[in-house]
C-alpha cells in the first residue's frame, strides 16, 4: 500500500465506497462522480501507478481484471447494449488518480472520437 494513494486506501477499506465486486487481487467500486448511469472503477489491490509502469509480470492480473470487467458489466445489465472501458494515462489523458484503474461506463450512448 502506498500511504498517500486514495485508491490504496479504498482497497484497504480506509475510505468508504460502494463496492460492486472484490476478490484477493482486485476491487471494483462506483465512481464518486458518475459520467454515465453505470460507472464503476476496477483497480488492482496492488499499487501500480499507471499504465506506463505495468510490466509483463502483471499480465495475469490485468487479464483477470478484464475477465472481471466482463462479469460485472453483465451483472450491471450493460453487456448487450454495450459499454466503454477507459484507462486514462498521465496528463494528456487527464489522469487524476495515480493508481491504475479502469473506468467502466454504460447505460447510455457514447460518442467517438472522445473529447
Ligand atoms: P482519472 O481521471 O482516470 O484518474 O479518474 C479518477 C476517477 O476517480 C474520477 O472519475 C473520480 O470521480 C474517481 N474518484 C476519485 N475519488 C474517488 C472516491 N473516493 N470514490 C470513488 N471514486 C473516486
Ligand atoms: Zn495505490
Amino acid at each position: 500500500m502506498k500511504d498517500d494513494c486514495i485508491f490504496c486506501k479504498i482497497a484497504e477499506k480506509l475510505i468508504d465506497t460502494v463496492i460492486v465486486y472484490e476478490d484477493e487481487e482486485c476491487i471494483a467500486f462506483e465512481d464518486l462522480n458518475k459520467q454515465a448511469p453505470v460507472h464503476f472503477l476496477v483497480i488492482p489491490k496492488k499499487h501500480i501507478g499507471s499504465l506506463n509502469v505495468i510490466s509483463v509480470s502483471d499480465s495475469h492480473l490485468i487479464g483477470r481484471i478484464f475477465c472481471k470487467i466482463k462479469e460485472i458489466a453483465a451483472k450491471a445489465g450493460i453487456s448487450e447494449g454495450g459499454y466503454r472501458v477507459v484507462a486514462n494515462c498521465n496528463r494528456d489523458a487527464g489522469q487524476e488518480v495515480f493508481h491504475l484503474h479502469f473506468h467502466v461506463l454504460g447505460g447510455r450512448k457514447f460518442s467517438w472520437p472522445p473529447g
